[in-house]
């Protein structure tokens, strides 16, 4: 039965007095009194919330002591840390997509330890560009004549539109009309470079008549957007690249193609068909193409464009381009991953997205059984592990239909629900993140690298800890 307010206030023991337990003494090493204030009452504040509703709460000093070292500990915890992917979704937006080449840590971090030549020319000994670190490189690997790397790729459209739109018109066919997750759409990424918008088409077929016919006085650019996160199917038709620049070209007018994920390499031989490369948008005359640094490339967060020089050239002395620049870390992380594209061996084989996204069947299937093996040996036997199959999904905004095979452990707490088990792997320091099938809990292989195991290893048995 819910107490009495009074009640509960008697129960309740008082945040002076808590602060002056000897039992809280230990706590007090580690921590400011602001913080140990805080904690305590927020702590308190639980337990009287707890008691409101009717519950029983245990309220002796040692327990009281443990919940507030567990709010310390999580109130002192960064908030931006480190988390395990077993969701087998290999460029996982919300997980920071693609995770480094080790490569790129390198560059990035003697790049954040000292100074650098951002900015300088070594052999002039004079002021320097900060795009020229990328931009041979980018050229050497696309074919491209020029190359700009900015923030993210939502800069980088935004960045040629305005470049090249503002106060005129763009042509794009309606059924790529995209919004990407976190709020980038076409139309209003449109508005905001000051060009207009001429929809053309309709939602599932667009002809290059479509585009001849709303060429006007007014016109800037022919747009093609890659619809990276769905597909239209069925009675479809779509305008591509080369000849959307035929049309262009007729009317002295630039195509440029928003390619998002930005691939690099073909990846039809592994499955993974159906995505035109960035240099194949190149060599069909799109006059530039803008990319992610961070999907299907495998690098940090940037805006790739890559393209005509003429055009490139005026993009460089845009205003809006000091807002959008990349930062000096992240052109480090990029310039080492873009190394790595020299050889194409090397890239499949060190770039982490890439070497998740083409990881054999047969690799996976190794990689679980060591994985069972290992987790059998470490776990109590509380817990039951089985070996299961199934599909993941690359990400990314790549992809929308694909679903590549895959091998996945079934975890199963007695006592504990999937969803409470995903919970409960969401609490663990590192937190483990996997997917619920059929009310079944599953750690996907794909997404999990060997030197994941330990720290999959420690969640689980934290849980299990936990367990009455
Ligand atoms: C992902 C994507 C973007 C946005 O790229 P960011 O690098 O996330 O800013 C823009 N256009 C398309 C087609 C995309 O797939």
């Amino acid at each position: 039965m819910p107490g009495s307010a009074a009640d509960i206030r008697r129960q309740i023991p008082k945040m002076d007095k808590v602060l002056v337990w000897p039992l809280l003494a230990p706590l007090a090493a580690s921590a400011t009194h602001h913080e140990l204030r805080d904690a305590v009452r927020e702590v308190l504040d639980q337990l009287r919330c707890q008691l409101v509703s009717g519950s029983t709460p245990d309220l002796s000093p040692h327990h009281i002591v443990h919940l507030v070292a567990d709010q310390l500990r999580r109130a002192q915890a960064p908030s931006l840390r480190r988390v395990i992917n077993g969701s087998g979704i290999v460029i996982h937006t919300n997980l920071g997509r693609s995770p480094l080449a080790l490569a790129a840590e390198t560059a990035f971090k003697e790049t954040a330890w000292g100074y650098s030549n951002l900015e300088f020319d070594l052999e002039r000994g004079e002021r320097g560009e900060r795009y020229v670190h990328v931009e041979r490189l980018l050229c050497a690997l696309t074919g491209a004549e020029a190359a700009l790397v900015v923030n993210n790729n939502a800069a980088a459209v935004l960045l040629a539109l305005s470049g090249l739109a503002n106060g005129r018109e763009v042509i794009v066919s309606r059924g790529e009309l995209v919004e990407i997750g976190g709020s980038f759409r076409i139309p209003d990424v449109m508005r905001q470079s000051g060009a207009t918008l001429v929809e053309v088409g309709t939602t599932n077929r667009t002809h290059p008549r479509d585009y001849r016919n709303a060429i006007t006085e007014q016109t800037a650019l022919l747009l093609k957007v890659h619809t990276s996160n769905f597909a239209v199917v069925g009675f479809t038709a779509e305008v591509q690249t080369a000849e959307m620049v035929q049309i262009g070209r007729q009317a002295g007018l630039p195509t440029m193609v928003d390619a998002g994920s930005g691939c690099l390499i073909d990846l039809t031989r592994f499955g993974i068909p159906g995505e035109a490369t960035v240099q194949e948008h190149l060599k069909a005359g799109a006059d530039l193409v803008t990319f992610s640094g961070d999907k299907l490339l495998g690098g940090p967060q940037a805006g790739l464009i890559v393209g005509s020089g003429a055009i490139i050239g005026r993009l460089k002395r845009h205003q809006l381009l000091r807002a959008l620049r990349i930062d000096k870390l992240t052109l480090a992380a990029l310039e080492a991953t873009l190394r790595l594209y020299r050889d194409e061996r090397q890239a499949l084989a060190s770039i982490p997205t890439l070497r998740m996204l083409t990881c054999s069947l047969e690799e996976l299937d190794t990689r679980m059984r060591r994985m069972l093996r290992r987790l059998r040996r470490q776990l109590p036997p509380g817990i039951s592990l089985k070996p299961a199959s199934g599909t993941s999904s690359p990400g990314g905004g790549s992809f929308p239909l694909l679903q590549l095979p895959t091998r996945l452990i079934e975890v199963t707490v007695p006592g504990l629900s999937a969803n409470r088990l995903e919970e409960a792997l969401l609490a663990t320091t590192p937190p483990v993140v996997g997917r619920i099938q059929h009310d079944r809990f599953l750690l996907d292989l794909r997404t999990l690298a060997d030197d994941d195991l330990p720290f999959v290893t420690t969640a689980l048995a934290q849980v299990l800890e936990q367990q009455p």
